[in-house]
């Protein structure tokens, strides 16, 4: 009998395509969420060389049928979606569809699976999205995946890999949040034959005492607070357990680990004056949410989540860890009872929860003067902001731009509010947009998202440059005349014992003593910044921090943020596809120096300023 079906290419297509498969933890945590998805009461991992050589997973799940065994390796193969509304519906870690196909494509694998009422079970291996062996055997119940060998066809890939302890420290990290979210399933954790982890089934304290260490159970202060729209449950470390890397932090959604900075904050802020800086708390916290009420599909990895009801959840979260260290007498209890406005009464609990509210007089132009306050409630800031925060509609164009010119009259006025409106004059006004020459300004539910375009073009072209690069050469475009630079000797060993790299990159030059003939760039940089990208991948190729294992990344990084440093963006269309084209991107917060490349100014940030 076979359970799974292909999903229909339009809902494949809703399902945001991702590289699923970046390292060998990627790898672990795809065959260990297929284990629980199976059901499976046990399920241990075994890897050899950080899982560059195998990565073995056996469960006792439910195992598949003859015909599942062979299905199951095809693209959009999934017994766990059927239509685009059960997306909303989601109690299971996969959906895609996609994962067996992306390993089956890059590795050598092996699986055996019998299901319980079966007399036989069935193994199968893979290579190269082929079957090379299908044959019926005699196995026990449940499933065995090994995955051997892993970019074995993709050199550049392989290369790509970190040293072995990093690897295998992303694989730890994986098996942890699967461990931690499932703690009455059994996990067992082996490395090159040596015991990391052998965990029993029991309950969720003991399990999280068992990941973060010895001597952490008396360390952990239990959290717990049910209301419709969120439960909480989990535990925190002790303020004077927080340790000084950032490790131990987990949330978690539904069973499924995410990644969240704004809860994070929230998080942080309870402990605030409890920790010194530089610091960081502890902390395991589960919530439990509506599935219909998140969005799991925002991420091809599923580490970022999106809640509808985020801004409550956060404020619960602070109230409830504050209450959690008031409980356990770590967080003086008189401090806890000057609630800010941002916590929620305990009479709320349990009732229906009102989203937490700000007073905002929708008449009230925080930019009029006294000669134009009277009868200013059709300007664009109030309108625009009712239209955000208690309106139905986006607010129009027309409304943000009456916004700026408000903005800017009143400054010329009186200029008590100058320095907010310096540089807006330029700017230009595209359907939802506004476009200033280094920021993107957008109205969202919450607030005002504001990107920077720079170094959001800088993320995409990494991004996409990054992945062609270690299977391809990037395009080069030839230059009509072949731009001369004088080097230094030094210099031009350095570029000449990297020549092949640079070429790769689209630099195809000839030389002479001390001079780089330069007869094609990489297609991606504009021709007036040829000369100041050679001079930081020069500065680059020189710098000693930089690992020699690293140094294609380095110059791919330096080439994008050459070339993305003229962005421009004049259309609205333009700026939205900016927007789609970074939240493509797995890694969208940051630029590739690790800055920002958005920010959201909220608006309760925005009223406590008034
Ligand atoms: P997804 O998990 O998104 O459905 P996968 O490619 O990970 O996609 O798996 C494809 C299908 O193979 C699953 O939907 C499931 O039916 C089956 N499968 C995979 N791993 C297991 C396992 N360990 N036990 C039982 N069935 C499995
Ligand atoms: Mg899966």
């Amino acid at each position: 009998m076979s359970i799974i079906h292909l999903l229909p290419e339009h809902i494949a297509n809703q399902i945001a395509a991702g590289e699923v498969i970046q390292r060998p933890a990627s790898v672990v945590k795809e065959l260990m969420e297929n284990a629980i998805d199976a059901h499976a009461k046990s399920v241990q991992l075994n890897v050899k060389d950080a899982g560059k050589t195998l990565i073995q997973v056996v469960d006792d799940g439910d195992g598949m049928s003859p015909e599942d065994a062979v299905k199951c390796f095809q693209r959009h193969a999934t017994s766990k979606l059927k239509s685009a509304e059960d997306l909303f519906r989601l109690k299971t870690k996969g959906f895609r569809g996609e994962a067996l196909a992306s390993v089956a494509s890059i590795a050598h694998v092996s699986m055996r699976t019998k299901k319980n009422d079966a007399e036989t079970g069935t193994h199968i291996e893979v290579e190269g999205n082929s079957i090379k062996t299908n044959e019926q055997i005699v196995c026990s119940k449940g499933t065995v995946f090994e995955v051997k060998n892993l970019f074995y066809n993709v050199p550049a890939r392989r290369n790509f890999l970190k040293s072995e302890s990093i690897e295998f420290g992303h694989i730890r990290d994986e098996f942890e949040r699967v461990a931690l979210a499932h703690p009455d399933i059994k996990f067992s954790l082996h490395h090159n034959g040596q015991e990391i982890y052998q965990l029993q089934a029991g309950v969720l304290r003991m399990r999280v005492a068992s990941i973060f260490g010895r001597n952490s159970n008396e360390r952990l202060v239990p959290i717990e607070e049910q209301t419709n729209i969120v439960s909480i449950k989990g535990f925190l470390g002790k303020p004077d357990a927080a340790k000084k890397t950032r490790g131990e932090q987990f949330f978690f959604v539904n069973d499924r680990f995410f990644k969240d900075s704004y809860f994070h904050h929230a998080i942080t802020k309870a402990f605030d004056g409890m920790i010194s800086e530089k610091h960081y708390p502890s902390y395991c916290i589960y919530l439990d949410v509506d599935p219909a009420k998140i969005d799991v599909n925002i991420h091809p990895t599923k580490t970022e989540i999106k809640f509808e009801e985020d801004r409550f959840i956060y404020s619960i979260l602070l109230s409830s860890v504050r209450q959690a260290l008031g409980k356990y007498n770590i967080f003086p209890t008189l401090d806890f009872e000057t609630e800010t406005s941002f916590d929620v009464p305990s009479s709320f609990r349990k009732t229906e929860p009102i989203e937490p509210q700000i007073t905002v007089d929708p008449s009230f132009n925080p930019f009029h003067t006294q000669k134009n306050t009277a009868g200013s409630s059709g300007n664009g800031f109030s309108k625009a902001l009712k239209n955000e925060g208690f309106g139905q509609t986006m607010p129009s164009s027309s409304d943000w731009e009456q916004f700026y010119q408000i903005e800017e009259e009143s400054s010329s006025s009186d200029g008590l509010i100058s320095t907010q409106t310096i540089g807006f004059q330029d700017d230009t006004f595209q359907g939802n947009y506004l476009i200033h020459d280094r920021y993107i300004f957008s109205p969202t539910k919450s607030g005002l998202l504001v990107v920077d375009i720079k170094r959001a073009k800088w993320r995409i072209l990494y991004t996409e440059l990054i992945g062609k690069f270690i299977h391809q050469a990037l395009e080069s475009q030839q230059l009509l005349f072949p731009m001369e630079k004088e080097v230094s000797k030094m210099e031009m060993d350095l570029w000449l014992s990297h020549e092949k790299l640079l070429k790769q990159l689209g630099f195809h030059c000839e030389y002479d003593q001390e001079t780089i003939f330069i007869h094609g760039v990489p297609t991606v940089l504009p021709e007036n910044s040829v000369n100041d990208c050679i001079d930081s991948l020069l500065a680059d190729l020189q710098d000693r921090d930089i690992d020699q294992g690293d140094v294609a990344h380095h110059l791919v990084r330096r080439l994008t943020q050459n070339a993305s440093r003229e962005a421009v963006i004049r259309q609205a269309e333009e700026a939205q596809a900016l927007i789609e084209a970074l939240f493509q991107c797995e890694e969208h917060t940051l630029a590739p120096n690790g800055k920002k490349i958005m920010h959201t100014v909220l608006l309760t940030d925005i009223a406590s300023n008034f």
